[in-house]
């Protein structure tokens, strides 16, 4: 699937992992449920479980045996900065307006989400046949449903020498004009209507504002892409692509382990906090016929892609840049490194993966933070707490991460799935 279509498919973690699904059961791969005995697998074997619906393990088991092959694993995460819909969020305001109570998830640059068509998705509990299984719906309104409006210049001639926002005050986005009077239940009304189902049916939801504007290409020569959630839904899609696209029947076994909750910090059950990746790399390795120590023995062999955004080098703010380290746009995929180990990047890694892109054909570059600046950090380092593995920190550089609009290079996300694929094809 094309990255575009990917992104517009993918608005939110939910949706994410549905789209992988349905891309991986398209090619052949078994979906296997956490809660039931592992089957026996085989060399050539392809599955994937999911957890809470957010996030997705893909494998394919390699020829080699594990304990002395390891697991080439590539990680990233599908969740990206928004706004999560409060419970009671609907407030009814004067003249008939109605807007949503709103909580802030992840760090998103809050001025950007204003003034533009937003709408709805995510996950909505339906009574179930007993309280503890709720019976689960996505939900994707495709068409624009919301809008932040920005205040008028009028009202702050300021407005233009910077402006704190409240996440509270400012960031309330307006549904509509609803003739009903104060009674409220335009919000359940309209998943109700969506879902085609019963509003006393409905529990609860894990609902979030996503931007409506479809991804697009721009650029002098068509080289940008455009897009919410490319951090880190561009990675996602690289990875999936290099995983369908790589050997049917590898050497080594490939995984593609992608989380969720990486931008509030990862310790969740479905983020890389969470032990849920080594039970199944264990559970694995048990299912071919391997020992306790077989599988200690592949996580020593194994080698993690911790793929995640870099910041691209850009023009109006060269002095935020390390002087020497800053990655351009289409320069390709960008190494990592951090001297207080934030990134999981060391030379030993960072050696391996350069030979990876060599041997892609593809270019790479470095990112370090100017040494005045803190800088951020992603999965790799998490993901040691409870797998110790060899790995690299990496990703494509893009602008304005945590905008609502991000963008990036069509060359590097080319670049990408290549170095994947070769990495999976090891
Ligand atoms: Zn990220």
């Amino acid at each position: 699937m094309d990255i575009l279509e990917f992104l517009d498919k993918s608005p939110v973690n939910f949706l994410a992992v549905k789209t992988l699904a349905q891309e991986l059961l398209a090619a052949g791969f078994k979906q296997l449920c956490p809660g039931d005995a592992m089957p026996e697998v085989k060399p050539g074997d392809t599955f994937f479980v999911t957890k809470n619906d957010s996030s997705l393990y893909a494998f394919r088991m390699g020829r080699q045996p594990l304990a002395e092959a390891g697991f080439h694993i590539i990680g990233a995460h599908c969740d990206s900065p928004t706004f999560r819909i409060k419970p009671n969020g609907e407030i009814k305001c004067e003249g008939g307006l109605v807007k949503l109570n709103t909580e802030v998830y992840g760090g998103p640059i809050l001025s950007t989400w204003m003034d533009r068509p937003l709408s709805l998705a995510g996950r909505v509990m339906l009574r179930g046949t007993d309280p503890l299984h709720p019976q689960t719906r996505l939900l994707h309104i495709s068409r624009p449903l919301l809008v932040i409006p920005n205040l008028a210049i009028h009202f702050n001639r300021q407005v233009n020498d910077g402006v704190k926002l409240s996440k509270q005050k400012d960031m309330l986005p307006i549904m509509g004009i609803d003739g009903k009077g104060l009674e409220g239940g335009a919000l359940l009304d309209l998943i109700a209507d969506e879902l085609a189902t019963n509003k006393a049916d409905i529990l609860d939801f894990d609902l979030y504002l996503y931007d409506a504007t479809p991804a697009c290409i721009l650029g002098l020569h068509q080289e940008f892409i455009s897009s919410g959630r490319l951090d880190d839904l561009s990675m996602v899609h690289a990875g999936l692509e290099a995983l369908l696209e790589s050997d049917k029947q590898p050497a080594t076994t490939q995984v593609l382990a992608i989380f969720d909750n990486e931008e509030t910090g990862s310790q969740t059950k479905q983020g890389a906090g969470s032990p849920f990746l080594a039970n199944m790399l264990q559970r694995i390795t048990l299912a071919q016929g391997g020992t306790q120590d077989d599988y200690f023995r592949a996580v020593e062999q194994a080698f993690m892609v911790s793929a995640d955004n870099a910041h691209a080098w850009h023009p109006n703010y060269s002095e935020k840049y390390d002087p020497t380290n800053h990655p351009q746009m289409g320069g390709g995929p960008v190494i990592k490194i951090n001297a207080a180990q934030k990134y999981a990047t060391d030379a030993s890694s960072s050696a391996t993966f350069a030979e990876v892109c060599r041997l892609a054909g593809v270019p790479h570059q470095y990112f370090v933070n100017h040494s005045d600046v803190a800088g951020g950090s992603t999965l790799g380092n998490i993901l040691a707490g409870s797998l110790p593995l060899r790995g690299v920190d990496m990703g494509n550089p893009i602008w304005a991460m945590h905008s609502c609009r991000e963008t990036g290079s069509v060359d590097d996300h080319k670049y990408c799935i290549r170095a994947f694929t070769q990495f999976y094809n090891l």
